[in-house]
């Protein structure tokens, strides 16, 4: 199988004044090229974390990328690129969309000469050619009357179209992959399915894959082949997302699909599993679901499960499927 980018063994710990918080620990999955893997879980999971640490971009301190991580593309471990080498990769091989475009839209420069300098930055173009592919870019992800907004500073614009321009601009030099934190979660309803629209169209023009994190199951449903499920810094869950929806087998996946509102209109912030997410300071010595868990049994308190191949591309980690502890 083909894999475009393949994350082995990703720890990514935070070193406080008040102790290690693991957020990513022990994390291992891949993308395939030309598929959205949805990345699902509640706020403070390790999915940002993940995806940033992708990209290299986790603030150090006090995070910190352990030793024995691996994030493999195009033949080459990215922890192990100089940061000369890793500059070439972000936005043009790689780049990311977040929830609030100001994040990567700078206010003080017009929408179109950002666009233009990411251009430069990384391809072979003139300034007059950066522009025109601004401009082309605009036009592609659905902003009216390209040429003027090109020379629109970001805060004239709607929310809506703020996101547009910063998927104009995250995909100007088609990355092969495309990390979308939350897209859609600051927008309404109607333009987040527009938005969304955008995303899997342009994915599907170039090749593109997407790695889309969020919380919510619906979007999920929409626009991932594939998924994992994330609690506390580990990967519970992982399959095609017809058997997740279907058939799904950790304890937690059970209670985020509980959670969907039935009719799919407000968004679900995945609130009506019992308890609380554990204390990143204080884990869980057992199985970290196991204070929320109805199924919980004794080996869950004492020791960790780890990964059962339950088919195909289709693992869980709970020992309601292995006796085996890590
Ligand atoms: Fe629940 Fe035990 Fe499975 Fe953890 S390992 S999800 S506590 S049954
Ligand atoms: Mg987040």
């Amino acid at each position: 199988m083909e894999k475009l980018l393949e994350v082995k063994n990703l720890r990514t710990y935070f070193y406080t004044e008040d102790g290690v918080i693991p957020a990513v620990d022990g994390v291992d999955f891949y993308i395939k090229p030309g598929e959205t893997l949805g990345v699902v879980g509640e706020s403070g999971c390790g999915k940002s974390v993940t995806s940033t640490s992708i990209l290299r971009l986790v603030p150090n301190p006090p995070g910190k990328i352990l030793e024995g991580s691996q994030i493999n593309y195009g033949g080459k471990d990215l922890l192990a690129l100089p940061e000369s080498e890793m500059r070439k990769i972000r936005g043009n091989d790689i780049s990311m969309i977040f929830q609030e475009p100001m994040t990567s839209l700078n206010p003080v420069f017009r929408i179109g000469d950002q666009i233009s300098e990411v251009l430069l930055l990384h391809q072979e173009m003139n300034k007059a050619q950066a522009k025109a592919k601004a401009v082309e870019m605009l036009k592609l992800v659905g902003i009216p009357r390209p040429e003027k907004v090109a020379d629109d500073f970001p805060h004239s614009l709607s929310g809506g179209m703020r996101q547009r321009a910063m998927i104009a601009m995250a995909m100007a030099c088609s990355p092969k992959l495309l990390i979308a934190d939350e897209p859609t979660t600051a927008l309404d309803v109607t333009i987040q399915a527009q938005i969304l629209e955008l995303m899997n169209k342009l994915k599907n023009e170039t090749n593109a894959s997407i790695m889309l994190i969020t919380h919510n199951l619906g979007v999920v449903a929409e626009t991932c082949q594939r998924v994992i499920v994330m609690y506390a810094g580990k990967i519970v869950e992982e399959g095609d997302v017809y058997s997740i929806f279907e058939d799904p087998k950790h304890p937690y996946t059970v209670g985020l699909l509980k959670s969907i509102p039935s009719v799919e209109v407000r968004q679900n912030k995945l609130e009506s599993i019992p308890g609380i997410v554990p204390n990143p300071l204080n884990m869980p010595k057992g199985c970290r679901f196991e204070p929320r868990c109805s199924k919980a049994m004794d080996i869950c308190r004492t020791n960790q499960p780890k990964i059962s191949v339950l088919g195909d591309e289709r693992t869980v980690r709970c020992f309601l499927y292995s006796q085996e502890t890590e």
